[in-house]
C-alpha cells in the first residue's frame, strides 16, 4: 500500500467539469485579470470568513507584504513573528521594511507563546503577527489584549487555517487584518497562485486594492506607488467552485485527525498536538513528534507513507537570517520541536484504511 502525503487529483477530478465551464467563458470573454470573477470571489469568501472585506492578491507572500504596507509598516517598526513558520511570514515584514521579532511557540500547540509577547514589546513595536499554524489559530483573545493595551495593530497570518474557528470566531475576522494563500496545496487552493487580505477596515481594503493595482483606482491615476500583484479571474472562478466545497473538506480532515487520534493516543513515544478550548481547527497539516524523528520518518517512507517536517530549520537559526545574530538555544522551544515534529499524510479523501496503515507502521516503528 502506499499513502501519498498529499494527493490533489482526487478532489479535482470531481469539480473539474465545473471549473472547466467558467474557464471557458473566461477565455471567450478574454477577461483574464481582475474582473466579475474576482469581485464575485471577494464577496463569497469575506462572507465565508465572517468578514467584511476580502481584496484577492497575486499570491499569499503579496497578501502579507500588502497588508503589511497597508497598515503603514514604516523602517525601524518591530513585528512580533513567531520562528516557527514559513519564511513567506517573515519575508513579507523585510519587504515592507519591517523589523523580524522573534517570540518563541508554545509546546502544545507550536503556535506563538502568547505568554512571552509582552516582553517583546517595546516603543518601537509596530504591531503583531500571530500565525495559525498547521490550521489551528493562534490564541487569539489574549493576543488581542495585548495588542489593545499597546496599541498595535494584529495581522493574522492565515495561510493554512481557511475557515478556521476560535471561540466561535473565523479565522481571518479577529486581527486588524489577514493574510490568505490559496497556494495549490493549501485548504483552499487555487489551480496556480492567488491569495487575499481580509480586514473589517473600508480603509485597509481600499489601500490594499490601490497597492496590487499599481497604486491606481482609476486607470493610469497613481495616488500611491504599488505593486503589480493582481488575482486572474481564472484563478478566482477555480476558487469560487472550490470554496463551496470547502467546509465539508474541512470536514472531512477533522474525520482524519479523529481517527488518527484514536489509533495513537495511548502510544508511548509519540505526542498528539493540543487543541485550545474553544478552537475548532482545520488540519491543513497533521504534525506529530515522535523521539528519533529521522529514522522514524526514513522507515516511513521506506514503507511507502509520505511524510515531511514542517518545518526542519527554526527560522531564526536559517542561513537567511545570520545576520540577526541568534545563537543556538535562543528559542528553544522552537528548536526542540524542530528535531521532533513529524507531518503525517494528511488530506479530506483520505480513507480510514490508509490512516491505519500509517498508524499501524508507526506504531511498530516507535515500539522497535
Ligand atoms: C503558504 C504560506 C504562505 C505563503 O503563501 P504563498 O501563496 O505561497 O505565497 C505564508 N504563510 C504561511 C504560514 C504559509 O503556509
Amino acid at each position: 500500500m502506499k499513502v501519498p502525503f498529499l494527493d490533489l487529483r482526487a478532489q479535482h477530478q470531481s469539480i473539474q467539469s465545473e471549473i472547466f465551464s467558467l474557464w471557458e467563458k473566461i477565455y471567450q470573454e478574454t477577461a483574464f485579470v481582475s474582473g466579475a470573477f474576482v469581485r464575485q470571489f471577494e464577496r463569497e469568501f469575506a462572507k465565508a470568513c465572517q468578514v467584511e472585506h476580502a481584496v484577492a492578491v497575486g499570491n499569499g507572500t503579496e497578501a502579507l507584504r500588502l497588508a503589511l504596507v497597508a497598515l503603514g509598516v514604516k523602517p525601524g517598526d518591530e513585528i512580533i513573528v513567531p520562528p516557527n513558520t514559513f519564511i513567506a511570514t517573515t519575508e513579507a515584514i523585510e519587504q515592507a521594511g519591517g523589523k523580524i521579532v522573534f517570540v518563541d511557540i508554545h509546546p502544545g500547540t507550536y503556535n506563538i507563546d502568547v505568554n512571552r509577547i509582552e516582553e517583546a514589546v517595546t516603543p518601537k513595536t509596530a504591531g503583531i503577527l500571530p500565525v495559525h499554524l498547521y490550521g489551528q489559530t493562534a490564541d487569539m483573545d489574549p493576543i488581542l489584549e495585548i495588542a489593545e493595551q499597546h496599541g498595535l495593530w494584529v495581522l493574522e497570518d492565515a495561510s493554512q487555517a481557511h475557515l478556521a474557528e476560535y471561540k466561535g470566531r473565523k479565522a481571518g475576522s479577529m486581527g486588524t487584518a489577514a493574510a490568505f494563500s490559496f497556494y495549490p496545496g493549501k485548504n483552499l487552493g487555487a489551480c496556480g497562485e492567488a491569495g487575499a487580505v481580509t480586514t473589517n477596515s473600508p480603509k485597509l481594503a481600499q489601500r490594499v486594492a490601490m497597492l496590487r493595482n499599481h497604486g491606481q483606482r482609476e486607470k493610469y491615476i497613481h495616488e500611491l506607488s504599488g505593486y503589480n500583484s493582481r488575482c486572474d479571474e481564472l484563478q478566482a472562478a477555480a476558487l469560487s467552485v472550490k470554496l463551496k466545497h470547502l467546509p465539508k473538506w474541512n470536514e472531512m480532515r477533522r474525520r482524519c485527525v479523529q481517527r488518527y487520534r484514536q489509533r495513537l493516543q495511548n502510544i508511548n513515544g509519540v505526542k498528539l498536538p493540543h487543541v485550545l478550548d474553544g478552537a475548532l481547527p482545520v488540519w491543513h497539516l497533521f504534525v506529530i513528534q515522535v523521539a528519533n524523528r529521522d529514522a522514524v520518518a526514513q522507515s516511513l517512507q521506506e514503507r511507502g507513507v509520505g511524510v515531511g517536517f514542517h518545518y526542519p530549520v527554526a527560522l531564526h537559526l536559517q542561513g537567511a537570517y545570520r545576520w540577526m545574530g541568534h545563537d543556538k538555544g535562543a528559542f528553544p522551544v522552537t528548536e526542540e520541536y524542530t528535531q521532533k515534529l513529524l507531518s503525517l499524510p494528511m488530506f479530506p479523501e483520505m480513507d480510514e484504511e490508509q490512516i491505519d496503515y500509517v498508524c499501524d507502521a508507526l506504531i511498530e516503528l516507535v515500539r522497535s
